[in-house]
Parts: C-alpha cells; sequence; structure tokens
C-alpha cells in the first residue's frame, strides 16, 4: 500500500513541475522542408503499394478472363495518374514522385502514366513512364480529376475494337502510339488507405489494404489473397449480412484496369483483426474454403508460386489465434486452409506436369 502511495506521488509531482527541458529551436526552413520530404516518404511507399497491388490484380483479372462472368479488352498494363487526384499540399511531392518530370508548377495537368506492367500492351505500344496523355481514341482528355474520368471512359468506348490510339506528350514531343487492350475480368480494384489487414469483395470490386500490403512478404502471398477475393465475385458469394462499409477516401491515384464501383457489403478474408469480424455467417467457412480452392487456381494461373504462398495463412494464425482449431468456431480454421491451400498447389502442379487443363475441379 505504501509503494502505491509512492508512486502516485512522484507520478503527480512530475506533472506537477511544468516543463523545465530546453528544447531545440527548429528552422522553419528546415521545418517546411522536411514535411515535404515526408510528402515524398508517403507518396513513395504509397506508389511502390499501388504498383505491386495493381499489377497482382490485373495480371489475374488477365489470366483468368474466361472464367468471369463478365470480361472485356480492359487490359492495358498502364497505371496513370494526375496531380489534381492528391491533396493540394501534396501535389509537388506526388509530380516527383509518380514521375511526371514536366510541368512542375501545372496543379491542372492532364493525367500521365506513372508504371507499366512489364510484357503488357502497354509496353508493346512503347508507353513509357511520365507520359502525359492528350488525347485517346481521338477524344481530347482535360486536365485535373476530370482527366482521369475522361480517360477511363474513352478507353472503355473504344475498348474491343482493336488497337487503341493515344497520344502522349514525352518532353517536347508529341506522340501517337496505339495499344490494343487485352481480356480481362470486369471487375474494379482498389487499394484501401487502412493499416488493417484485410481484402475485400463486394461483387463488382475487389479492395485490398494498405495493411494486408505491408502483411505480405511476396507478391505471390498477395497473389494468393488476390485470387481469393476474386473467387468471391467469381463465385457470386456475396454476403448482405456482411457488414464492412468502407469509410475514408482512397488516394486519387488510379490505373486503367482501376474503375470506381458502388461499394457494398464485402466478403472478407475470413479474419478477425482489431476487433472487426468477417465473414461470420453460418455458411461463411464453406465459402472461404471454396474461395481458397478456386483462388489458389486463379494465381496459379496468373504465373504466381501458390506452394510458397500458404505460409501467409501461418502468419494469420499469429494474428488471429482464435482461428486455430480443428472444427467449430466462428471463423474458418488456419490449420485447415493451409493444409487445403498446400494440397491444392500440389494439384495444380501435377496438372502442370501433366500438360492438361489447369481448371478447379468440380463435383459431379
Ligand atoms: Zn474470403
Amino acid at each position: 500500500m505504501r509503494s502505491t502511495f509512492s508512486i502516485l506521488a512522484c507520478v503527480l509531482l512530475t506533472a506537477c513541475a511544468g516543463r523545465t527541458a530546453l528544447l531545440p529551436d527548429v528552422d522553419n526552413r528546415l521545418a517546411i522542408a522536411e514535411v515535404e520530404k515526408q510528402h515524398e516518404i508517403f507518396l513513395t511507399d504509397y506508389r511502390d503499394q499501388l504498383v505491386l497491388a495493381s499489377t497482382v490484380f490485373a495480371e489475374l483479372a488477365r489470366a483468368n478472363a474466361d472464367s468471369c462472368p463478365k470480361a472485356g479488352p480492359l487490359y492495358t498494363g498502364m497505371l496513370a495518374t494526375n496531380a489534381g487526384g492528391f491533396p493540394s499540399v501534396q501535389r509537388v511531392a506526388a509530380r516527383k514522385v509518380f514521375g511526371n518530370v514536366e510541368g512542375a508548377n501545372d496543379v491542372d495537368d492532364q493525367p500521365w502514366v506513372f508504371s507499366v506492367i512489364p510484357n503488357s500492351p502497354a509496353t508493346d505500344a512503347g508507353l513509357a513512364v511520365g507520359d502525359r496523355i492528350l488525347a485517346v481514341a481521338g477524344q481530347d482528355i482535360g486536365n485535373g480529376v476530370r482527366g482521369q474520368t475522361e480517360m477511363m471512359a474513352a478507353f472503355g468506348a473504344a475498348a474491343g475494337a482493336g488497337p487503341v490510339a493515344i497520344t502522349v506528350k514525352r518532353g517536347t514531343e508529341k506522340l501517337s502510339l496505339a495499344v490494343t487492350p487485352e481480356r480481362a475480368c470486369d471487375y474494379g480494384f482498389a487499394l484501401r488507405r487502412s493499416e488493417r489487414i484485410n481484402a475485400f469483395a463486394d461483387g463488382s470490386k475487389v479492395e485490398v489494404t494498405t495493411g494486408l500490403l505491408r502483411f505480405v512478404r511476396t507478391p505471390d502471398e498477395l497473389a494468393l489473397i488476390v485470387g481469393h477475393e476474386l473467387a468471391h465475385n467469381v463465385l457470386g458469394h456475396r454476403d448482405s449480412a456482411t457488414q464492412n462499409a468502407v469509410t475514408g477516401g482512397l488516394i486519387g491515384a488510379s490505373g486503367a484496369l482501376l474503375a470506381a464501383g458502388p461499394l457494398g457489403a464485402m466478403v472478407g478474408l475470413g479474419l478477425a483483426v482489431q476487433g472487426a469480424t468477417y465473414g461470420a455467417r453460418a455458411n461463411s467457412q464453406e465459402y472461404e474454403s471454396e474461395a481458397d480452392y478456386v483462388g489458389t487456381y486463379y494465381a496459379a494461373r496468373a504465373g504466381y508460386n501458390v506452394k510458397n504462398a500458404a505460409d501467409v495463412i501461418r502468419r494469420f494464425a499469429v494474428l488471429d489465434p482464435g482461428a486455430i482449431h480443428l472444427r467449430g468456431g466462428t471463423h474458418p480454421s488456419t490449420a485447415l486452409r493451409f493444409l487445403a491451400i498446400e494440397k491444392t498447389a500440389q494439384e495444380i502442379r501435377n496438372k502442370q506436369v501433366a500438360g492438361g487443363a489447369v481448371v478447379p475441379n468440380v463435383r459431379d
């Protein structure tokens, strides 16, 4: 009792002592530069995550076009953004980090290419990072956020009729290029800025969080999870009882394949993280198993190594030890999921070696 009292007394004394430390004087000019630097650090991290996530999603959407109920000539492999989509305080840093080498003080600029996926229609067309998009299919592309919408609409209208003409500005040159989009699943994709570790599917869209991007260790692991979410959409697992409202805005960067869609209830990863409960309906465990099985095929068909990727499920167990069980529980068993994915990976390997079609087995 006495010791408790002494500790309390100390705490009170310290609190009452006031501030005596002489703090360093921070130079205002340095502070301004540091703010800019930190915007750049943030945007570099976000850009890298966006490129990785968009690439994995786009490759899965392309490789599995024949499995999707809706597919079209949507895959260009080009990611574009514009400064107007970023908050005004980030625009100078955004141009630098996202590779816009010109128009340094031009706030309302047209979208420019910030990434091209290797071996894609974009690379075939000769598009390069920094290219400013002036026109698509003969239609002029406007400035600011409007430009992004116009670019997407022009691509959408022209897609399916062979090569799409694009006029770009590269340095002082104007170039006329032609990109031929390939068939891909017609789902939107978004990277949600949230440090929660999760991914979602709502029937029309796939979303992954920035927290998930930090959690996965390889593109293979991400592909397994994106495959899982894609499978929820393809298999019609939309769960109206799952309440996962999307809050907060996504940063204004999007790709040519990325369309914003209405966000409703979403089927999650079957994880319980930070108190949130995802996919806890009676039939959700069946959904999760089916999405794991079919999604593993989707990832493998896009060329990812699914055998090593199963390890991500063991790390889910670390996040959510309540999911470590043999049967029952409100969440799918991480033990059973891990073993089932490993077995699926072997089943896929056998089909690849045999040279047959790599398609999921179905019940008679
Ligand atoms: Zn799921």
